[in-house]
């Protein structure tokens, strides 16, 4: 059985012992004679599984009494409309768009209200992040909302623009645990977990208490309003039982890695072996505007769209998955989440430099 060094943007790698763990339990768990996947959701069982994901996921991230934890579906893309039904009382929210989905956040909220762009790095291809220390926020804005990893592009917040006492957004999805985050500077911290935590069909929702109210936009359904999943903690319907329980397991490995801390010192031992190989690389390049540099995902080109296509193809080859850059960008893109070894890298490096001796 080989597993490939998969670079892929998400869904993504899992932490391997991750999946032989969910492995040995698949057909029967702890003793159940069943799977996870076969349990209802009201069982004892599966109460104990989901509470210690988040009991795990708390004491990850620090996040404090005041905020609501929940484990929703319909990806990060529903958050995209759940955020601004929710949260427009004024009907009223300024986006910082860095990227294409934020984009999408951005036309979405349209539908509910006036969103206003405050910022966007459009204009350079969405390589770098705005100076954001000083924006036109709006007086009577609800939120400000932005995308802190920008997936596509490789781009990342190094430091959260200033609300001007405004309810920070953030959409974290493809840096979700990468590194300590301070729950307390945002009012919403939400990702889909299949970038850096599990399996596509989860979403998890970190939301400060205050905001979750009945107060949401008239006709908001019963399913998209956030105060419905938190009374219940997110057992209103079937949650997506199986999803939760590998984010629970991914949890538990992050503690075992060292927490938050060891795996930032991981992830940036990791990118500066790419990010260092590609300053001095005489073919490739990184597309990003070095200090906005993303630690998860790494864009670059060799400036020359044939070229390009020969690396993927022969990457491919040697057992490299899923380097292509998205298709907006072109070029390749290296995605080295937490799960991805620092062998992975260090691979793939050594064969960009032959590939690069070979092309010459
Ligand atoms: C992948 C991604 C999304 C979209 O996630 P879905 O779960 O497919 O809706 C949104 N935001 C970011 C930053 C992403 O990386």
């Amino acid at each position: 059985m080989g597993r490939v060094y998969n670079f892929s943007a998400g869904p993504a790698v899992l932490p391997e012992e991750v999946l032989r763990e969910a492995a040995d339990e698949m057909m029967d768990y702890r003793g159940c004679g069943m799977s996870v996947m076969e349990m209802s959701h009201r069982s004892k069982v599966y109460d104990d599984i989901i509470k210690t994901a988040e009991a795990d996921l708390r004491s990850l991230l620090n996040i404090p009494d005041d905020y609501e934890v929940m484990f929703l579906q319909g990806g990060a893309s529903q958050q995209f409309a759940m955020i601004p039904m929710n949260l427009m009382k004024n009907k009223v929210a300024d986006y910082i768009v860095t990227g294409q989905w934020a984009k999408k956040a951005y036309q979405e909220a349209q539908l509910f209200g006036k969103a206003n762009k405050i910022a966007s790095s459009e204009d350079k291809t969405f390589s770098y992040i705005p100076d954001c220390s000083d924006l036109p926020i709006s007086p009577d804005a609800d939120y400000v909302y932005i995308c802190e990893n920008n997936t596509i592009y490789g781009t990342k917040f190094k430091t959260l623009p200033n609300t001007k006492g405004k309810t920070l957004v953030s959409d974290v999805s493809s840096c979700f645990l990468s590194e300590p985050m301070d729950v307390t500077k945002y009012g919403v911290v939400y990702g889909g977990v299949q970038k850096n935590i599990g399996p596509a069909g989860v979403v998890i929702v970190i939301m400060k208490k205050d905001l979750i109210t009945e107060d949401v936009l008239p006709g908001t359904p019963t399913m998209l309003k956030y105060k419905t999943h938190a009374d219940a903690q997110s057992l209103y319907n079937t949650p997506p039982a199986y999803g939760i329980y590998i984010c629970g397991k991914v949890f538990k490995w992050i503690q075992k890695m060292g927490g938050l801390e060891a795996m930032k010192q991981r992830n940036e031992e990791k990118a500066k072996i790419l990010y260092d190989f590609l300053d001095e690389s005489s073919l490739f390049k990184g597309t990003v505007v070095a200090k906005d540099r993303s630690l998860m995902n790494v864009p670059f080109v060799t400036g020359n769209e044939e070229l390009d296509a020969k690396f993927v193809k022969e990457s491919k080859a040697a057992g490299f998955e899923n380097l292509k850059g998205h298709r907006s960008v072109g070029g390749m893109r290296a995605s080295i989440y937490n799960a991805m070894p620092i062998e992975g890298v260090k691979a793939l490096v050594e064969f960009m430099k032959k590939f690069e001796t070979e092309n010459k």
